[in-house]
């Protein structure tokens, strides 16, 4: 089939994300930051996640830079990173508007910040990740390339170890007990597996 109707669907997925995310960046921006954990590492991990789910796929959809790496999209590739699409994109929705002012792109909590566990919330400390980790099946299957499609999954594999324990020991840090018993009721990724 076509690669053009993987590449339409994952630019469509691409800016579903920006529109989703937009308004909730800027409401959780007017709220003072009360502790920062962005340091060295974690702005690159930002960097390098952009340059694999931006940067790498737009140049492989317009420019002709990387079609020494291109194959043939295959209708069943094409019907699963769909489904991964929609899943993901309607769990980043969820997970945006269950973490409401609470949410930062980066490791930060703000004034008033509280414990979310609910919605999404509730059965998986993650779900944003779990989103995050869905776009990027999708974009392995729909960007039918050898370089710009598996681009965000390489880059969520090294991000996501990386990232959750000083997540997760700053969330320890700031709410104790609750945390503890939030961490023991719920999965990490994928509710009742991990
Ligand atoms: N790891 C979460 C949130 C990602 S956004 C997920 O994947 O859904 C990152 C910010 O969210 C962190 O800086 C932290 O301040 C905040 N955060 C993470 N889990 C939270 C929770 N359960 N309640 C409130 N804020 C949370």
């Amino acid at each position: 089939m076509s690669p053009w109707l993987g590449k339409t669907a994952f630019m469509i997925g691409i800016i579903a994300m920006m529109i989703i995310r937009g308004p909730h960046g800027r409401r959780s921006g007017k709220v003072r930051i009360e502790e920062s954990r962005k340091g060295r590492l974690e702005i690159a991990l930002l960097a390098f996640m952009w340059i694999a789910t931006l940067i790498l796929p737009l140049l492989s959809i317009a420019t002709p830079l990387l079609s020494f790496a291109e194959y043939p999209l295959y209708p069943a590739a094409f019907l699963f990173g769909f489904i991964c699409l929609a899943v993901g994109l309607w769990l980043f929705y969820r997970s945006h508007a269950d973490l409401g002012i609470n949410w930062s792109i980066s490791l930060e909590l703000r004034e008033n910040h509280r414990l979310v566990t609910c919605g999404v919330y509730r059965r998986i400390r993650h779900p944003m990740y779990t989103a995050i980790f869905l776009q990027a099946i999708a974009q392995a299957l729909l960007l039918p390339n050898g370089l710009a499609g598996p681009a965000c999954l390489i880059a969520f594999l090294v991000m996501f170890p990386l990232r959750i324990r000083p997540e997760e020991s700053m969330m320890l840090g700031k709410f104790g007990d609750d945390y503890v018993s939030y961490i023991g009721r719920t999965k990490r990724l994928i509710p009742s597996v991990w």
